[in-house]
């Protein structure tokens, strides 16, 4: 691949408030790095509480009464997202290599990320003069509707995983709604969000619309979610975090609050399956994007009969999986995103060793520079070991036996999160008997990880609040107001 696309211009690295860089006002700056080499890319301007301060301000004047934003047509909205999605189109090369270098997925995967957000952006688009309220029969002399109003500042903080995603799934729907945003990028990828920075500023979004301030969670994440002028925090990441958010969100304005967290999503495959598929859905479910997936299927249960056989094939497919230059054609796997997670798997790998897991291939360093990881099969694993419990995000598949159904809906909800889960099968009594039963925002029939832009996406029990995507994402960027009104008939 060329040497433009492995070492792009870095145009953008300042703060982006009410649509001009600007520098921190700490005059502070953070280095975000190239996980292939652990090397400095460059160094960004580290945004922290004043910086949020100033950004909310600009997000504030831009959503008051009478603002360009506030006055804008509905379907002039989403033409700005439309236009939006376009740029993102046009400039999808510079912005794959941005993401690759920060974050090191595979080019190809950049590629795909970005025709994702993309779709995503003409999907909430078309909502934006679409959210409407309704007309209500209320008791009485009276006449009801609901109007359907933007929140106002909506804080967003969002993960290092699918950097350019994650920003579409935030920007999409609360723009579509008529919110102002201030969005806080990863420390470990900061550079695709501040291109699109330029982009939206490009499209035609008015001054202080979008805001996005880089720096760290403690610092200006925080301040997000502790903001008394915030009206509402939308966060993706850990659930240890997301408890965080929660918390200032209460301490301090009772700002709305939506999570989407971590999962230990089960994957459930019964012995009358095509045992090939069956083994590539699995695979490909905890492998892509490095395992570094909220809805990862991290537990892999397979009925006790076709086991052994399950293991082997598994092997032999994680032991091919081409691990090396994300920029090379070939590789499926780049690094992890920074050193901090690749010890914190190979931590797992020695737990996993040590409570009696058989490690089947794996489980050791790729090379000796960068963060690389060889894919990992753990088999002989049971549903209370530390590797079935907690979510390692890495590419570390973990098989775990089952009798029946019975048993495999039982495990499959033992667990403190609830984001998704899939089964293979051929007997559809057995698949809608798991889909009706497990706890779990998503769940996917003969396939794994199948997202669009259309389908909402969020957790049951510790894996999140509210739903990303679909429709349903609306509701979590919008105040309904009712209003009543006194009807006088008149008799002639
Ligand atoms: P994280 O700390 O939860 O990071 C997610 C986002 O929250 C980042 O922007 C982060 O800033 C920010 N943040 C951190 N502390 C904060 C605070 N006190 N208040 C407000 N925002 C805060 O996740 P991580 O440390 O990158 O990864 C740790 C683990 O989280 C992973 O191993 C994985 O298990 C899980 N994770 C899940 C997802 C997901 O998609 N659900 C994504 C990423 C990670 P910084 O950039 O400074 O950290
Ligand atoms: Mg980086």
């Amino acid at each position: 691949m060329s040497d433009a696309k492995r070492n792009p211009e870095i145009k953008y690295t300042q703060i982006f408030i009410n649509n001009e860089f600007c520098d921190s006002v700490s005059g502070k700056v953070f280095p975000t790095i190239n996980p292939c080499t652990g090397v400095k890319i460059c160094e960004v301007q580290e945004g922290d509480k004043a910086d949020v301060d100033k950004a909310v301000k600009s997000a504030r004047v831009a959503v008051k009464r009478g603002s360009p934003w506030r006055r804008m047509d509905a379907s002039k909205r989403g033409k700005l997202l439309s236009k939006f999605a376009d740029l993102l189109e046009r400039d999808k090369d510079y912005i794959a290599s941005l993401e690759t270098i920060d974050n090191g997925k595979p080019y190809a995967d950049s590629l795909d990320d970005i025709h994702a957000s993309a779709d995503v952006m003409r999907y909430y688009a078309g909502w934006a003069d679409k959210n409407s309220g309704k007309t209500i029969p209320s008791d009485g002399d009276l006449f009801t509707f609901t109007r359907h109003e933007p929140m106002g500042v909506c804080g967003q903080i969002i993960p290092w995983n699918y950097p350019v995603m994650m920003l579409a799934w935030k920007l999409g729907p609360a723009l579509a709604c008529g919110n102002t945003v201030v969005v806080k990028p990863a420390e470990q990828t900061p550079l695709s969000a501040l291109y699109c920075a330029f982009l939206l500023k490009e499209a035609g979004f008015p001054p202080g619309v979008v805001n996005i301030v880089p720096g760290y969670g403690p610092t200006a994440g925080a301040a997000i979610s502790e903001h008394m002028d915030v009206d509402k925090v939308a966060f993706t990441g850990s659930t240890e975090v997301g408890k965080l958010v929660m918390q200032a969100a209460g301490a301090s304005n009772l700002k709305r609050v939506s999570l989407e967290l971590g999962g230990k999503s089960p994957l459930i495959i019964f012995a009358d399956s095509d045992i090939d598929a069956a083994v590539y859905w699995a695979h490909a479910g905890i492998m892509n994007n490095h395992g570094q997936n909220c809805c990862a299927g991290s537990r892999t249960f397979v009925e006790e009969s076709i086991y052994n056989e399950f293991v082997e094939k598994s092997k032999q497919m994680a032991e091919f999986r081409m691990v090396g230059d994300p920029f090379e054609d070939a590789t499926q796997q780049g690094p992890q995103v920074d050193e901090e997670q690749l010890n914190k798997i190979l931590s797992y790998v020695e737990a996993g060793k040590a409570e009696g897991a058989k490690l089947e291939c794996g489980g050791e360093r790729h090379g000796s520079e960068g963060f690389f990881i060889k894919p990992t099969v753990f088999s002989n694993v049971t549903n209370e070991m530390k590797i079935a419990k907690e979510e390692i995000f890495g590419p570390v598949q973990t098989i775990i036996k089952f009798k029946d159904l019975d048993e495999a809906i039982e495990k499959a909800n033992t667990t403190t999160y609830g984001l998704a889960a899939g089964v293979i099968t051929k007997d559809i009594d057995k698949a809608m008997t798991f889909a009706q039963n497990v706890d779990a925002g998503s769940v996917w029939i003969n396939c794994y990880d199948m997202l669009t832009p259309q389908t909402p996406f969020g957790g049951f029990k510790q894996s999140g609040q509210g739903r990303e995507l679909g429709e349903y994402a609306l509701k979590e960027y919008t105040e309904i107001k009712t209003v009543t009104m006194m009807v006088q008939e008149k008799n002639s």
